[in-house]
């Protein structure tokens, strides 16, 4: 996508935002307060998922994003690596807006403005985000924390009020598969493994059927069958999801880049380095920075 495509889509935005305004005596104040935002459908015919412009982040004068800009395609698997305080987490606190950017811009898709919705908002038009620890509700079984994601899904809670659809039914069973949980359905989710608890918690944002899935350090504590295991996940999800996958295991990181996918290196808040792992792992101003001079 071209600047001059999403300059289009922020003025359609604008001009749009601007008629509703105009559209009540108050200017569009009243008549918005105490009901949800309609959202627009995201638009991914120009085949970007996400884009970040020039986004900076301070906390008290220290840059934690200086300038970064990223292209994230449809259907694409990036892995982003970079050393502790790169600013990986930060970047994804911008996406879901947790952190509001002090400069920049961020675009889900052509039209969508991000850094105009709310992280309910950002979560419901299709951005899913695992942090690093999992977040499994304990003390029920994997099925019941899958409906309850599915339930957290305001498309279908309504529904949801007596009994799942069939549709449903398959979709948990689709889920399981893919998270290798289908023979612990009825466990009770505080005794499966760490790494199936990271599991259950990708499983429940699949529920949500994200467009974009960003994925903070998802092999951290795994073993290296589960850590292989993820990655094939991963590679089962591309093309059907964008995902944006943080990960220090470079082991992991060769398993998903498959040789010739593009890595992004962060480093002090910007792109240090893009492209093949081999390539940016023989870049000079890479080795010095995991070397640390
Ligand atoms: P990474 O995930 O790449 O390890 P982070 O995004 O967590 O890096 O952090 C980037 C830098 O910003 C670090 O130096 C960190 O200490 C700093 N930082 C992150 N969040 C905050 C915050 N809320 N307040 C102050 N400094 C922060
Ligand atoms: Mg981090």
């Amino acid at each position: 996508m071209t600047p001059d495509l999403m300059e289009e889509g922020a003025r359609r935005m604008r001009e749009y935002a601007q008629k509703r305004a105009q559209a009540t005596a108050s200017g569009g104040r009243e008549a918005s307060f105490g009901r949800l935002l309609k959202l627009g459908e995201p638009d991914f015919a120009h085949g970007v998922a996400l884009y970040l412009e020039d986004i900076t982040v301070s906390f008290d004068g220290f840059k934690a994003l200086n300038a970064l800009s990223l292209t994230v395609n449809v259907g694409e698997l990036r892995c982003i690596i970079g050393p502790n305080g790169a600013g990986k987490t930060t970047m994804m606190d911008c996406i879901t807006g947790k952190t509001r950017p002090d400069t920049g811009r961020v675009f889900f898709g052509s039209t969508i403005d991000l850094l105009r919705l709310t992280e309910p908002q950002i979560a419901q038009i299709g951005v899913g985000r695992k942090f690093q620890k999992p977040t499994v509700y304990e003390e029920l079984s994997v099925f019941e924390n899958l409906e309850l994601a599915l339930a957290a899904d305001r498309r279908v809670r309504a529904s949801l009020l007596s009994r799942l659809s069939g549709a449903q039914l398959d979709r948990i069973g689709e889920v399981l598969t893919l998270i290798h949980l289908r023979g612990e359905a009825q466990r009770t989710a505080g005794l499966l493994s760490h790494g199936q608890k990271q599991w259950l918690e990708i499983g429940m944002l699949l529920m949500q059927d994200p467009k974009l899935l960003l994925l903070d350090e998802p092999v951290a504590g795994m073993t290296d069958e589960e850590t292989e295991r993820t990655a094939e996940l991963f590679l089962s999800l591309e093309g059907q999801h964008s995902l944006v996958v943080v990960e220090h295991d470079m082991k992991f990181v060769e398993q998903l880049t498959q040789g010739h996918k593009k890595v992004t290196v962060l480093h002090e808040g910007s792109v240090l380095a893009e492209g093949k792992l081999a390539d940016v792992q023989a870049n000079d101003k890479v080795v010095e920075v995991y070397l640390g001079r």
